[in-house]
């Protein structure tokens, strides 16, 4: 190959997160970016809570793909689709038959909302919201209803529910487990939860397995068991995201959960790097913000010739939940230990302890939230 250039394909916060940090480091280097969608800049974390802040879904969009482009001097193709990785001619086909050449190819192509597997006429028109496309839909399909069953009561399920019930919808959230944030949060911290947002109108069916979803008139039947069914004229999934690793693995790179990378972001390929929701890093699936900002800054050293190992401090999330402020720091699922939970009216101090009292987690609810700073740097990192 005759010059050197970079391909990204997606333009989510990894993409740009990594194009950002590239050219900070390097003005002129040839960057192609290659997006399925708009390849716009939004943040994605604030789609769960538009309507409290007030923002329309035009609104989000900070910046187009040619203003993004002419920003960091790079090309922005959007609605260009990666059909083929061909790692022994190094060059990437697109769904328009085109080929194109990398010297370096960064996957930053996110993840695909998970969907149940239920029955009924109505499976098809349950709405996810991964995107800003999927967010239009989803503003588009709240005008003129009132109530609103969302499938998933973890973080975004959550943030969704507080979203809508503040803007005035009656909210019903149906999960498997027994609370809110099952995965996140001991069982104390679940009904602190649970009970802040029951507060302002939020119904929760927990425990509660959906066998079909079925269209009644304009509205849609929740069918639980043979006892127990809910109505509602909107149905939302958020049950969690897979780790979009298809193109990887056609093109014989490992993947795993995610696209399998080591500390320096790349897979079995020295050429080929992987971040943000489509990745797994040293075995870690971490489909938040801040792992995007340290994978980016790392992996931009290393493809221009400074290879830099990604270190994750620690790096707690804030819940979008303004009924019941919430910032979780789940430990490692391999650490042995136990919660030891602080709770009463005013929130809930939990601290997950292995057994010879290191702390390796926290979840901090209402007024306990005021001590995240106090407590983070007490945390190991993430990845040293
Ligand atoms: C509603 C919601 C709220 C959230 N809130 C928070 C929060 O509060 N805090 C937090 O830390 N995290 C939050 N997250 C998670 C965070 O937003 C994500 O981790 C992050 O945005 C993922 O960015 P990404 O670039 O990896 O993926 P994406 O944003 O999904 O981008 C993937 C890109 O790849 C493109 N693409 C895919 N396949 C191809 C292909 N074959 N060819 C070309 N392009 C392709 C897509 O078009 C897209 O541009 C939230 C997520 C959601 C959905």
């Amino acid at each position: 190959m005759s010059q050197r250039s970079i391909v990204i394909i997606g333009s989510g916060l990894a993409g740009y997160a990594v194009a950002r940090e590239l050219r900070k480091l390097n003005g002129g280097i040839p960057i192609t970016m290659l997006s399925a969608d708009h390849g716009g800049f939004y943040s994605k974390p604030m789609l769960s809570n538009v309507l409290a802040t007030g923002k329309t879904p035009a609104s989000l969009l900070n910046s187009d793909a040619a203003q993004m482009s002419s920003q960091l001097n790079i090309t922005i193709r959007p609605y260009t689709r990666v059909n083929i990785i061909d790692q022994s001619s190094r060059t990437v086909l697109l769904e328009n038959g085109e080929d194109l050449s990398y010297s370096q190819l960064v996957l930053a192509v996110g993840a695909d909302p998970i969907r149940l597997s239920l029955a009924g006429d109505a499976v098809d028109e349950i709405l996810s919201v991964n995107d800003l496309n999927d967010y239009h839909h989803f503003h588009k399909a709240l005008v003129g209803i009132k109530e609103i069953a969302i499938f998933g009561a973890g973080l975004i399920g959550c943030e969704f529910a507080n979203d809508l019930a503040v803007a005035g919808y009656q909210v019903h959230v149906i999960d498997v487990s027994a609370q809110p944030l099952g995965r996140l949060l001991p069982e104390e911290g679940g009904k602190y939860l649970q009970d802040r947002l029951a507060a302002i109108g939020i119904r929760f069916h927990l425990n509660t397995k959906t066998q079909r979803v079925e269209r009644i008139g304009s509205r849609y039947r929740l069918i639980f068991d043979e006892d127990r069914m809910i109505e509602a004229d909107l149905v939302l999934s958020a049950v969690g995201l897979r780790p979009r690793i298809k193109l990887a693995e056609a093109a014989g790179i490992h993947v795993n959960r995610g696209v399998v990378t080591n500390r320096y972001l790349q897979t079995g390929n020295a050429n080929i790097f992987a971040l943000g929701d489509c990745a797994e890093v040293e075995g870690k699936v971490l489909p938040f913000v801040l792992p995007i900002t340290h994978a980016a800054r790392a992996l931009a050293a290393t493809v221009i010739g400074a290879p830099t190992a990604v270190r994750y401090p620690p790096m707690p999330v804030l819940v979008k939940t303004p009924a019941c402020p919430a910032v979780v720091s789940p430990p490692d699922p391999v650490v042995l230990g136990e919660w030891q939970v602080d709770a009463n009216q005013e929130g809930v101090k939990a601290l997950f302890q292995d057994q010879a009292g290191n702390l390796h987690g926290f979840a901090l609810l209402g007024a306990a939230t005021k001590e995240k700073n106090a407590i983070t740097p007490l945390l190991p990192p993430v990845l040293a």
